[in-house]
């Protein structure tokens, strides 16, 4: 397949915005209207914020391409990955015409950022395992269809998309296939990163919001045949990164072993909770994790969730998502808060869940 089919004639032709800093970066810079006296404000962390950031990102892209082995050019970064679904929307599909597949339920941006670029979501439905139904896939694929929508491991079940079924869908559809995998640092194996090196019409998102613990920093990537990325880079805004963002990302690359060690804290804490939320009668469905949450089932969920946030611990109601009735998806945290959330739960559903 040619990836460019698939892409906005619009943004095929589009001449991008040239910005101040696309050329050169260093000499006399009296080109971008910045301020030359200095900035009002320096930190030790990020120096020179009189001057505009990088709009080709390259320290950061080299940087996550080294940690990950990926060549740079098969990287770019958005703010958070919510900005690189946007764009993504925006690439290949026009306004009330195309139409995007989302499969439910999964996480609620997809179709936000949809609705709001006027682009028709379907729902299809997961199997009862949460994996895909390609019977289902089949009968609502169209040729309007230019984005599939994969989460894995998928929020909120937690669980893992099955690795041959996310190439099978890349292989058999002449569509973008995004897999979304904001949770894949606690489940390594399972990415479908690879894929990238056989296929142009798949992008895989990851953020450093979740196992890096950086949410309020705001770095998403995306990783994607060079063609792809070079379509991102035309349509994001020139700046989009800033140097105070890219600073604190480059040093917690340098310092990932702490990312891997409060990854394997999260990771023991998820099976203690998993277990002890297993043991517990009044729990009548509960869903195994390859993420950084757990997804259950309980009578009365809206009551519970009430009750627990009167003592100050707030879980997500997710019961209005398709299939998920009466369910709860609860963030692992330190021990000394789950082991409160438990306690408080079970004291809930003793008296709420007759
Ligand atoms: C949290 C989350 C994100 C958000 O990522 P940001 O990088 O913080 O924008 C994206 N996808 C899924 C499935 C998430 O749960």
């Amino acid at each position: 397949m040619n990836i460019e089919n698939l892409i906005r004639r619009n943004i095929i032709n589009l001449k991008p915005y040239t910005s101040a800093r696309s050329q050169n970066l260093d000499g006399i810079l009296l080109d971008a209207n910045e301020n030359a006296i200095g900035s009002t404000f320096e930190t030790d962390l990020a120096k020179d914020l009189n001057r505009y950031p990088d709009p080709y990102q390259l320290k950061l892209r080299k940087s996550i391409g080294e940690m990950i082995g990926v060549n740079y050019k098969n990287i770019l970064c958005g703010v958070g990955s919510d900005e690189l679904i946007d764009l993504l929307i925006r690439i290949f599909c026009s306004p009330s015409k195309d139409k995007a597949i989302i499969l439910e339920p999964t996480y609620g941006m997809y179709k936000v950022a949809c609705d709001i670029n006027e682009i028709e979501t379907i729902a299809v439905p997961l199997n009862d395992n949460f994996q895909i139904d390609f019977q289902s896939l089949n009968e609502n694929f169209s040729s309007e269809i230019k984005l599939i929508f994969i989460c894995s491991p998928n929020n909120p079940t937690g669980n893992l998309i099955n690795a041959e079924d996310i190439e099978k869908i890349v292989r058999s559809y002449n569509a973008m296939i995004i897999v979304d995998e904001a949770y894949i640092d606690f489940c390594e194996e399972g990415s479908a990163a690879n894929l990238i090196k056989k296929y142009e019409n798949i992008a895989i998102l990851r953020t450093f919001s979740k196992a890096w613990g950086l949410a309020g920093a705001r770095l998403g990537y995306c990783i994607s045949s060079e063609k792809v990325i070079s379509f991102l880079l035309k349509v994001k805004a020139p700046y989009n990164i800033n140097k105070l963002t890219e600073q604190v990302v480059l040093e917690a690359i340098k310092n990932c072993r702490k990312k891997d060690e409060i990854k394997n804290i999260i990771i023991s804490e998820r099976d203690r909770v998993y277990k002890e939320l297993k043991n517990f009668d009044k729990i009548y469905a509960i869903y195994p994790s390859d993420a950084n949450f757990i997804l259950f089932k309980i009578n009365n969920s809206k009551l519970i969730l009430k009750r627990l946030l009167e003592k100050g611990i707030v879980a997500r109601d997710r019961s209005s998502q398709l299939n998920l009735e009466n369910s709860i998806r609860v963030t692992i945290g330190t021990k000394e808060q789950n082991d409160l959330f438990l306690t408080e739960l079970k004291k809930a559903a003793d008296e709420l869940c007759k």
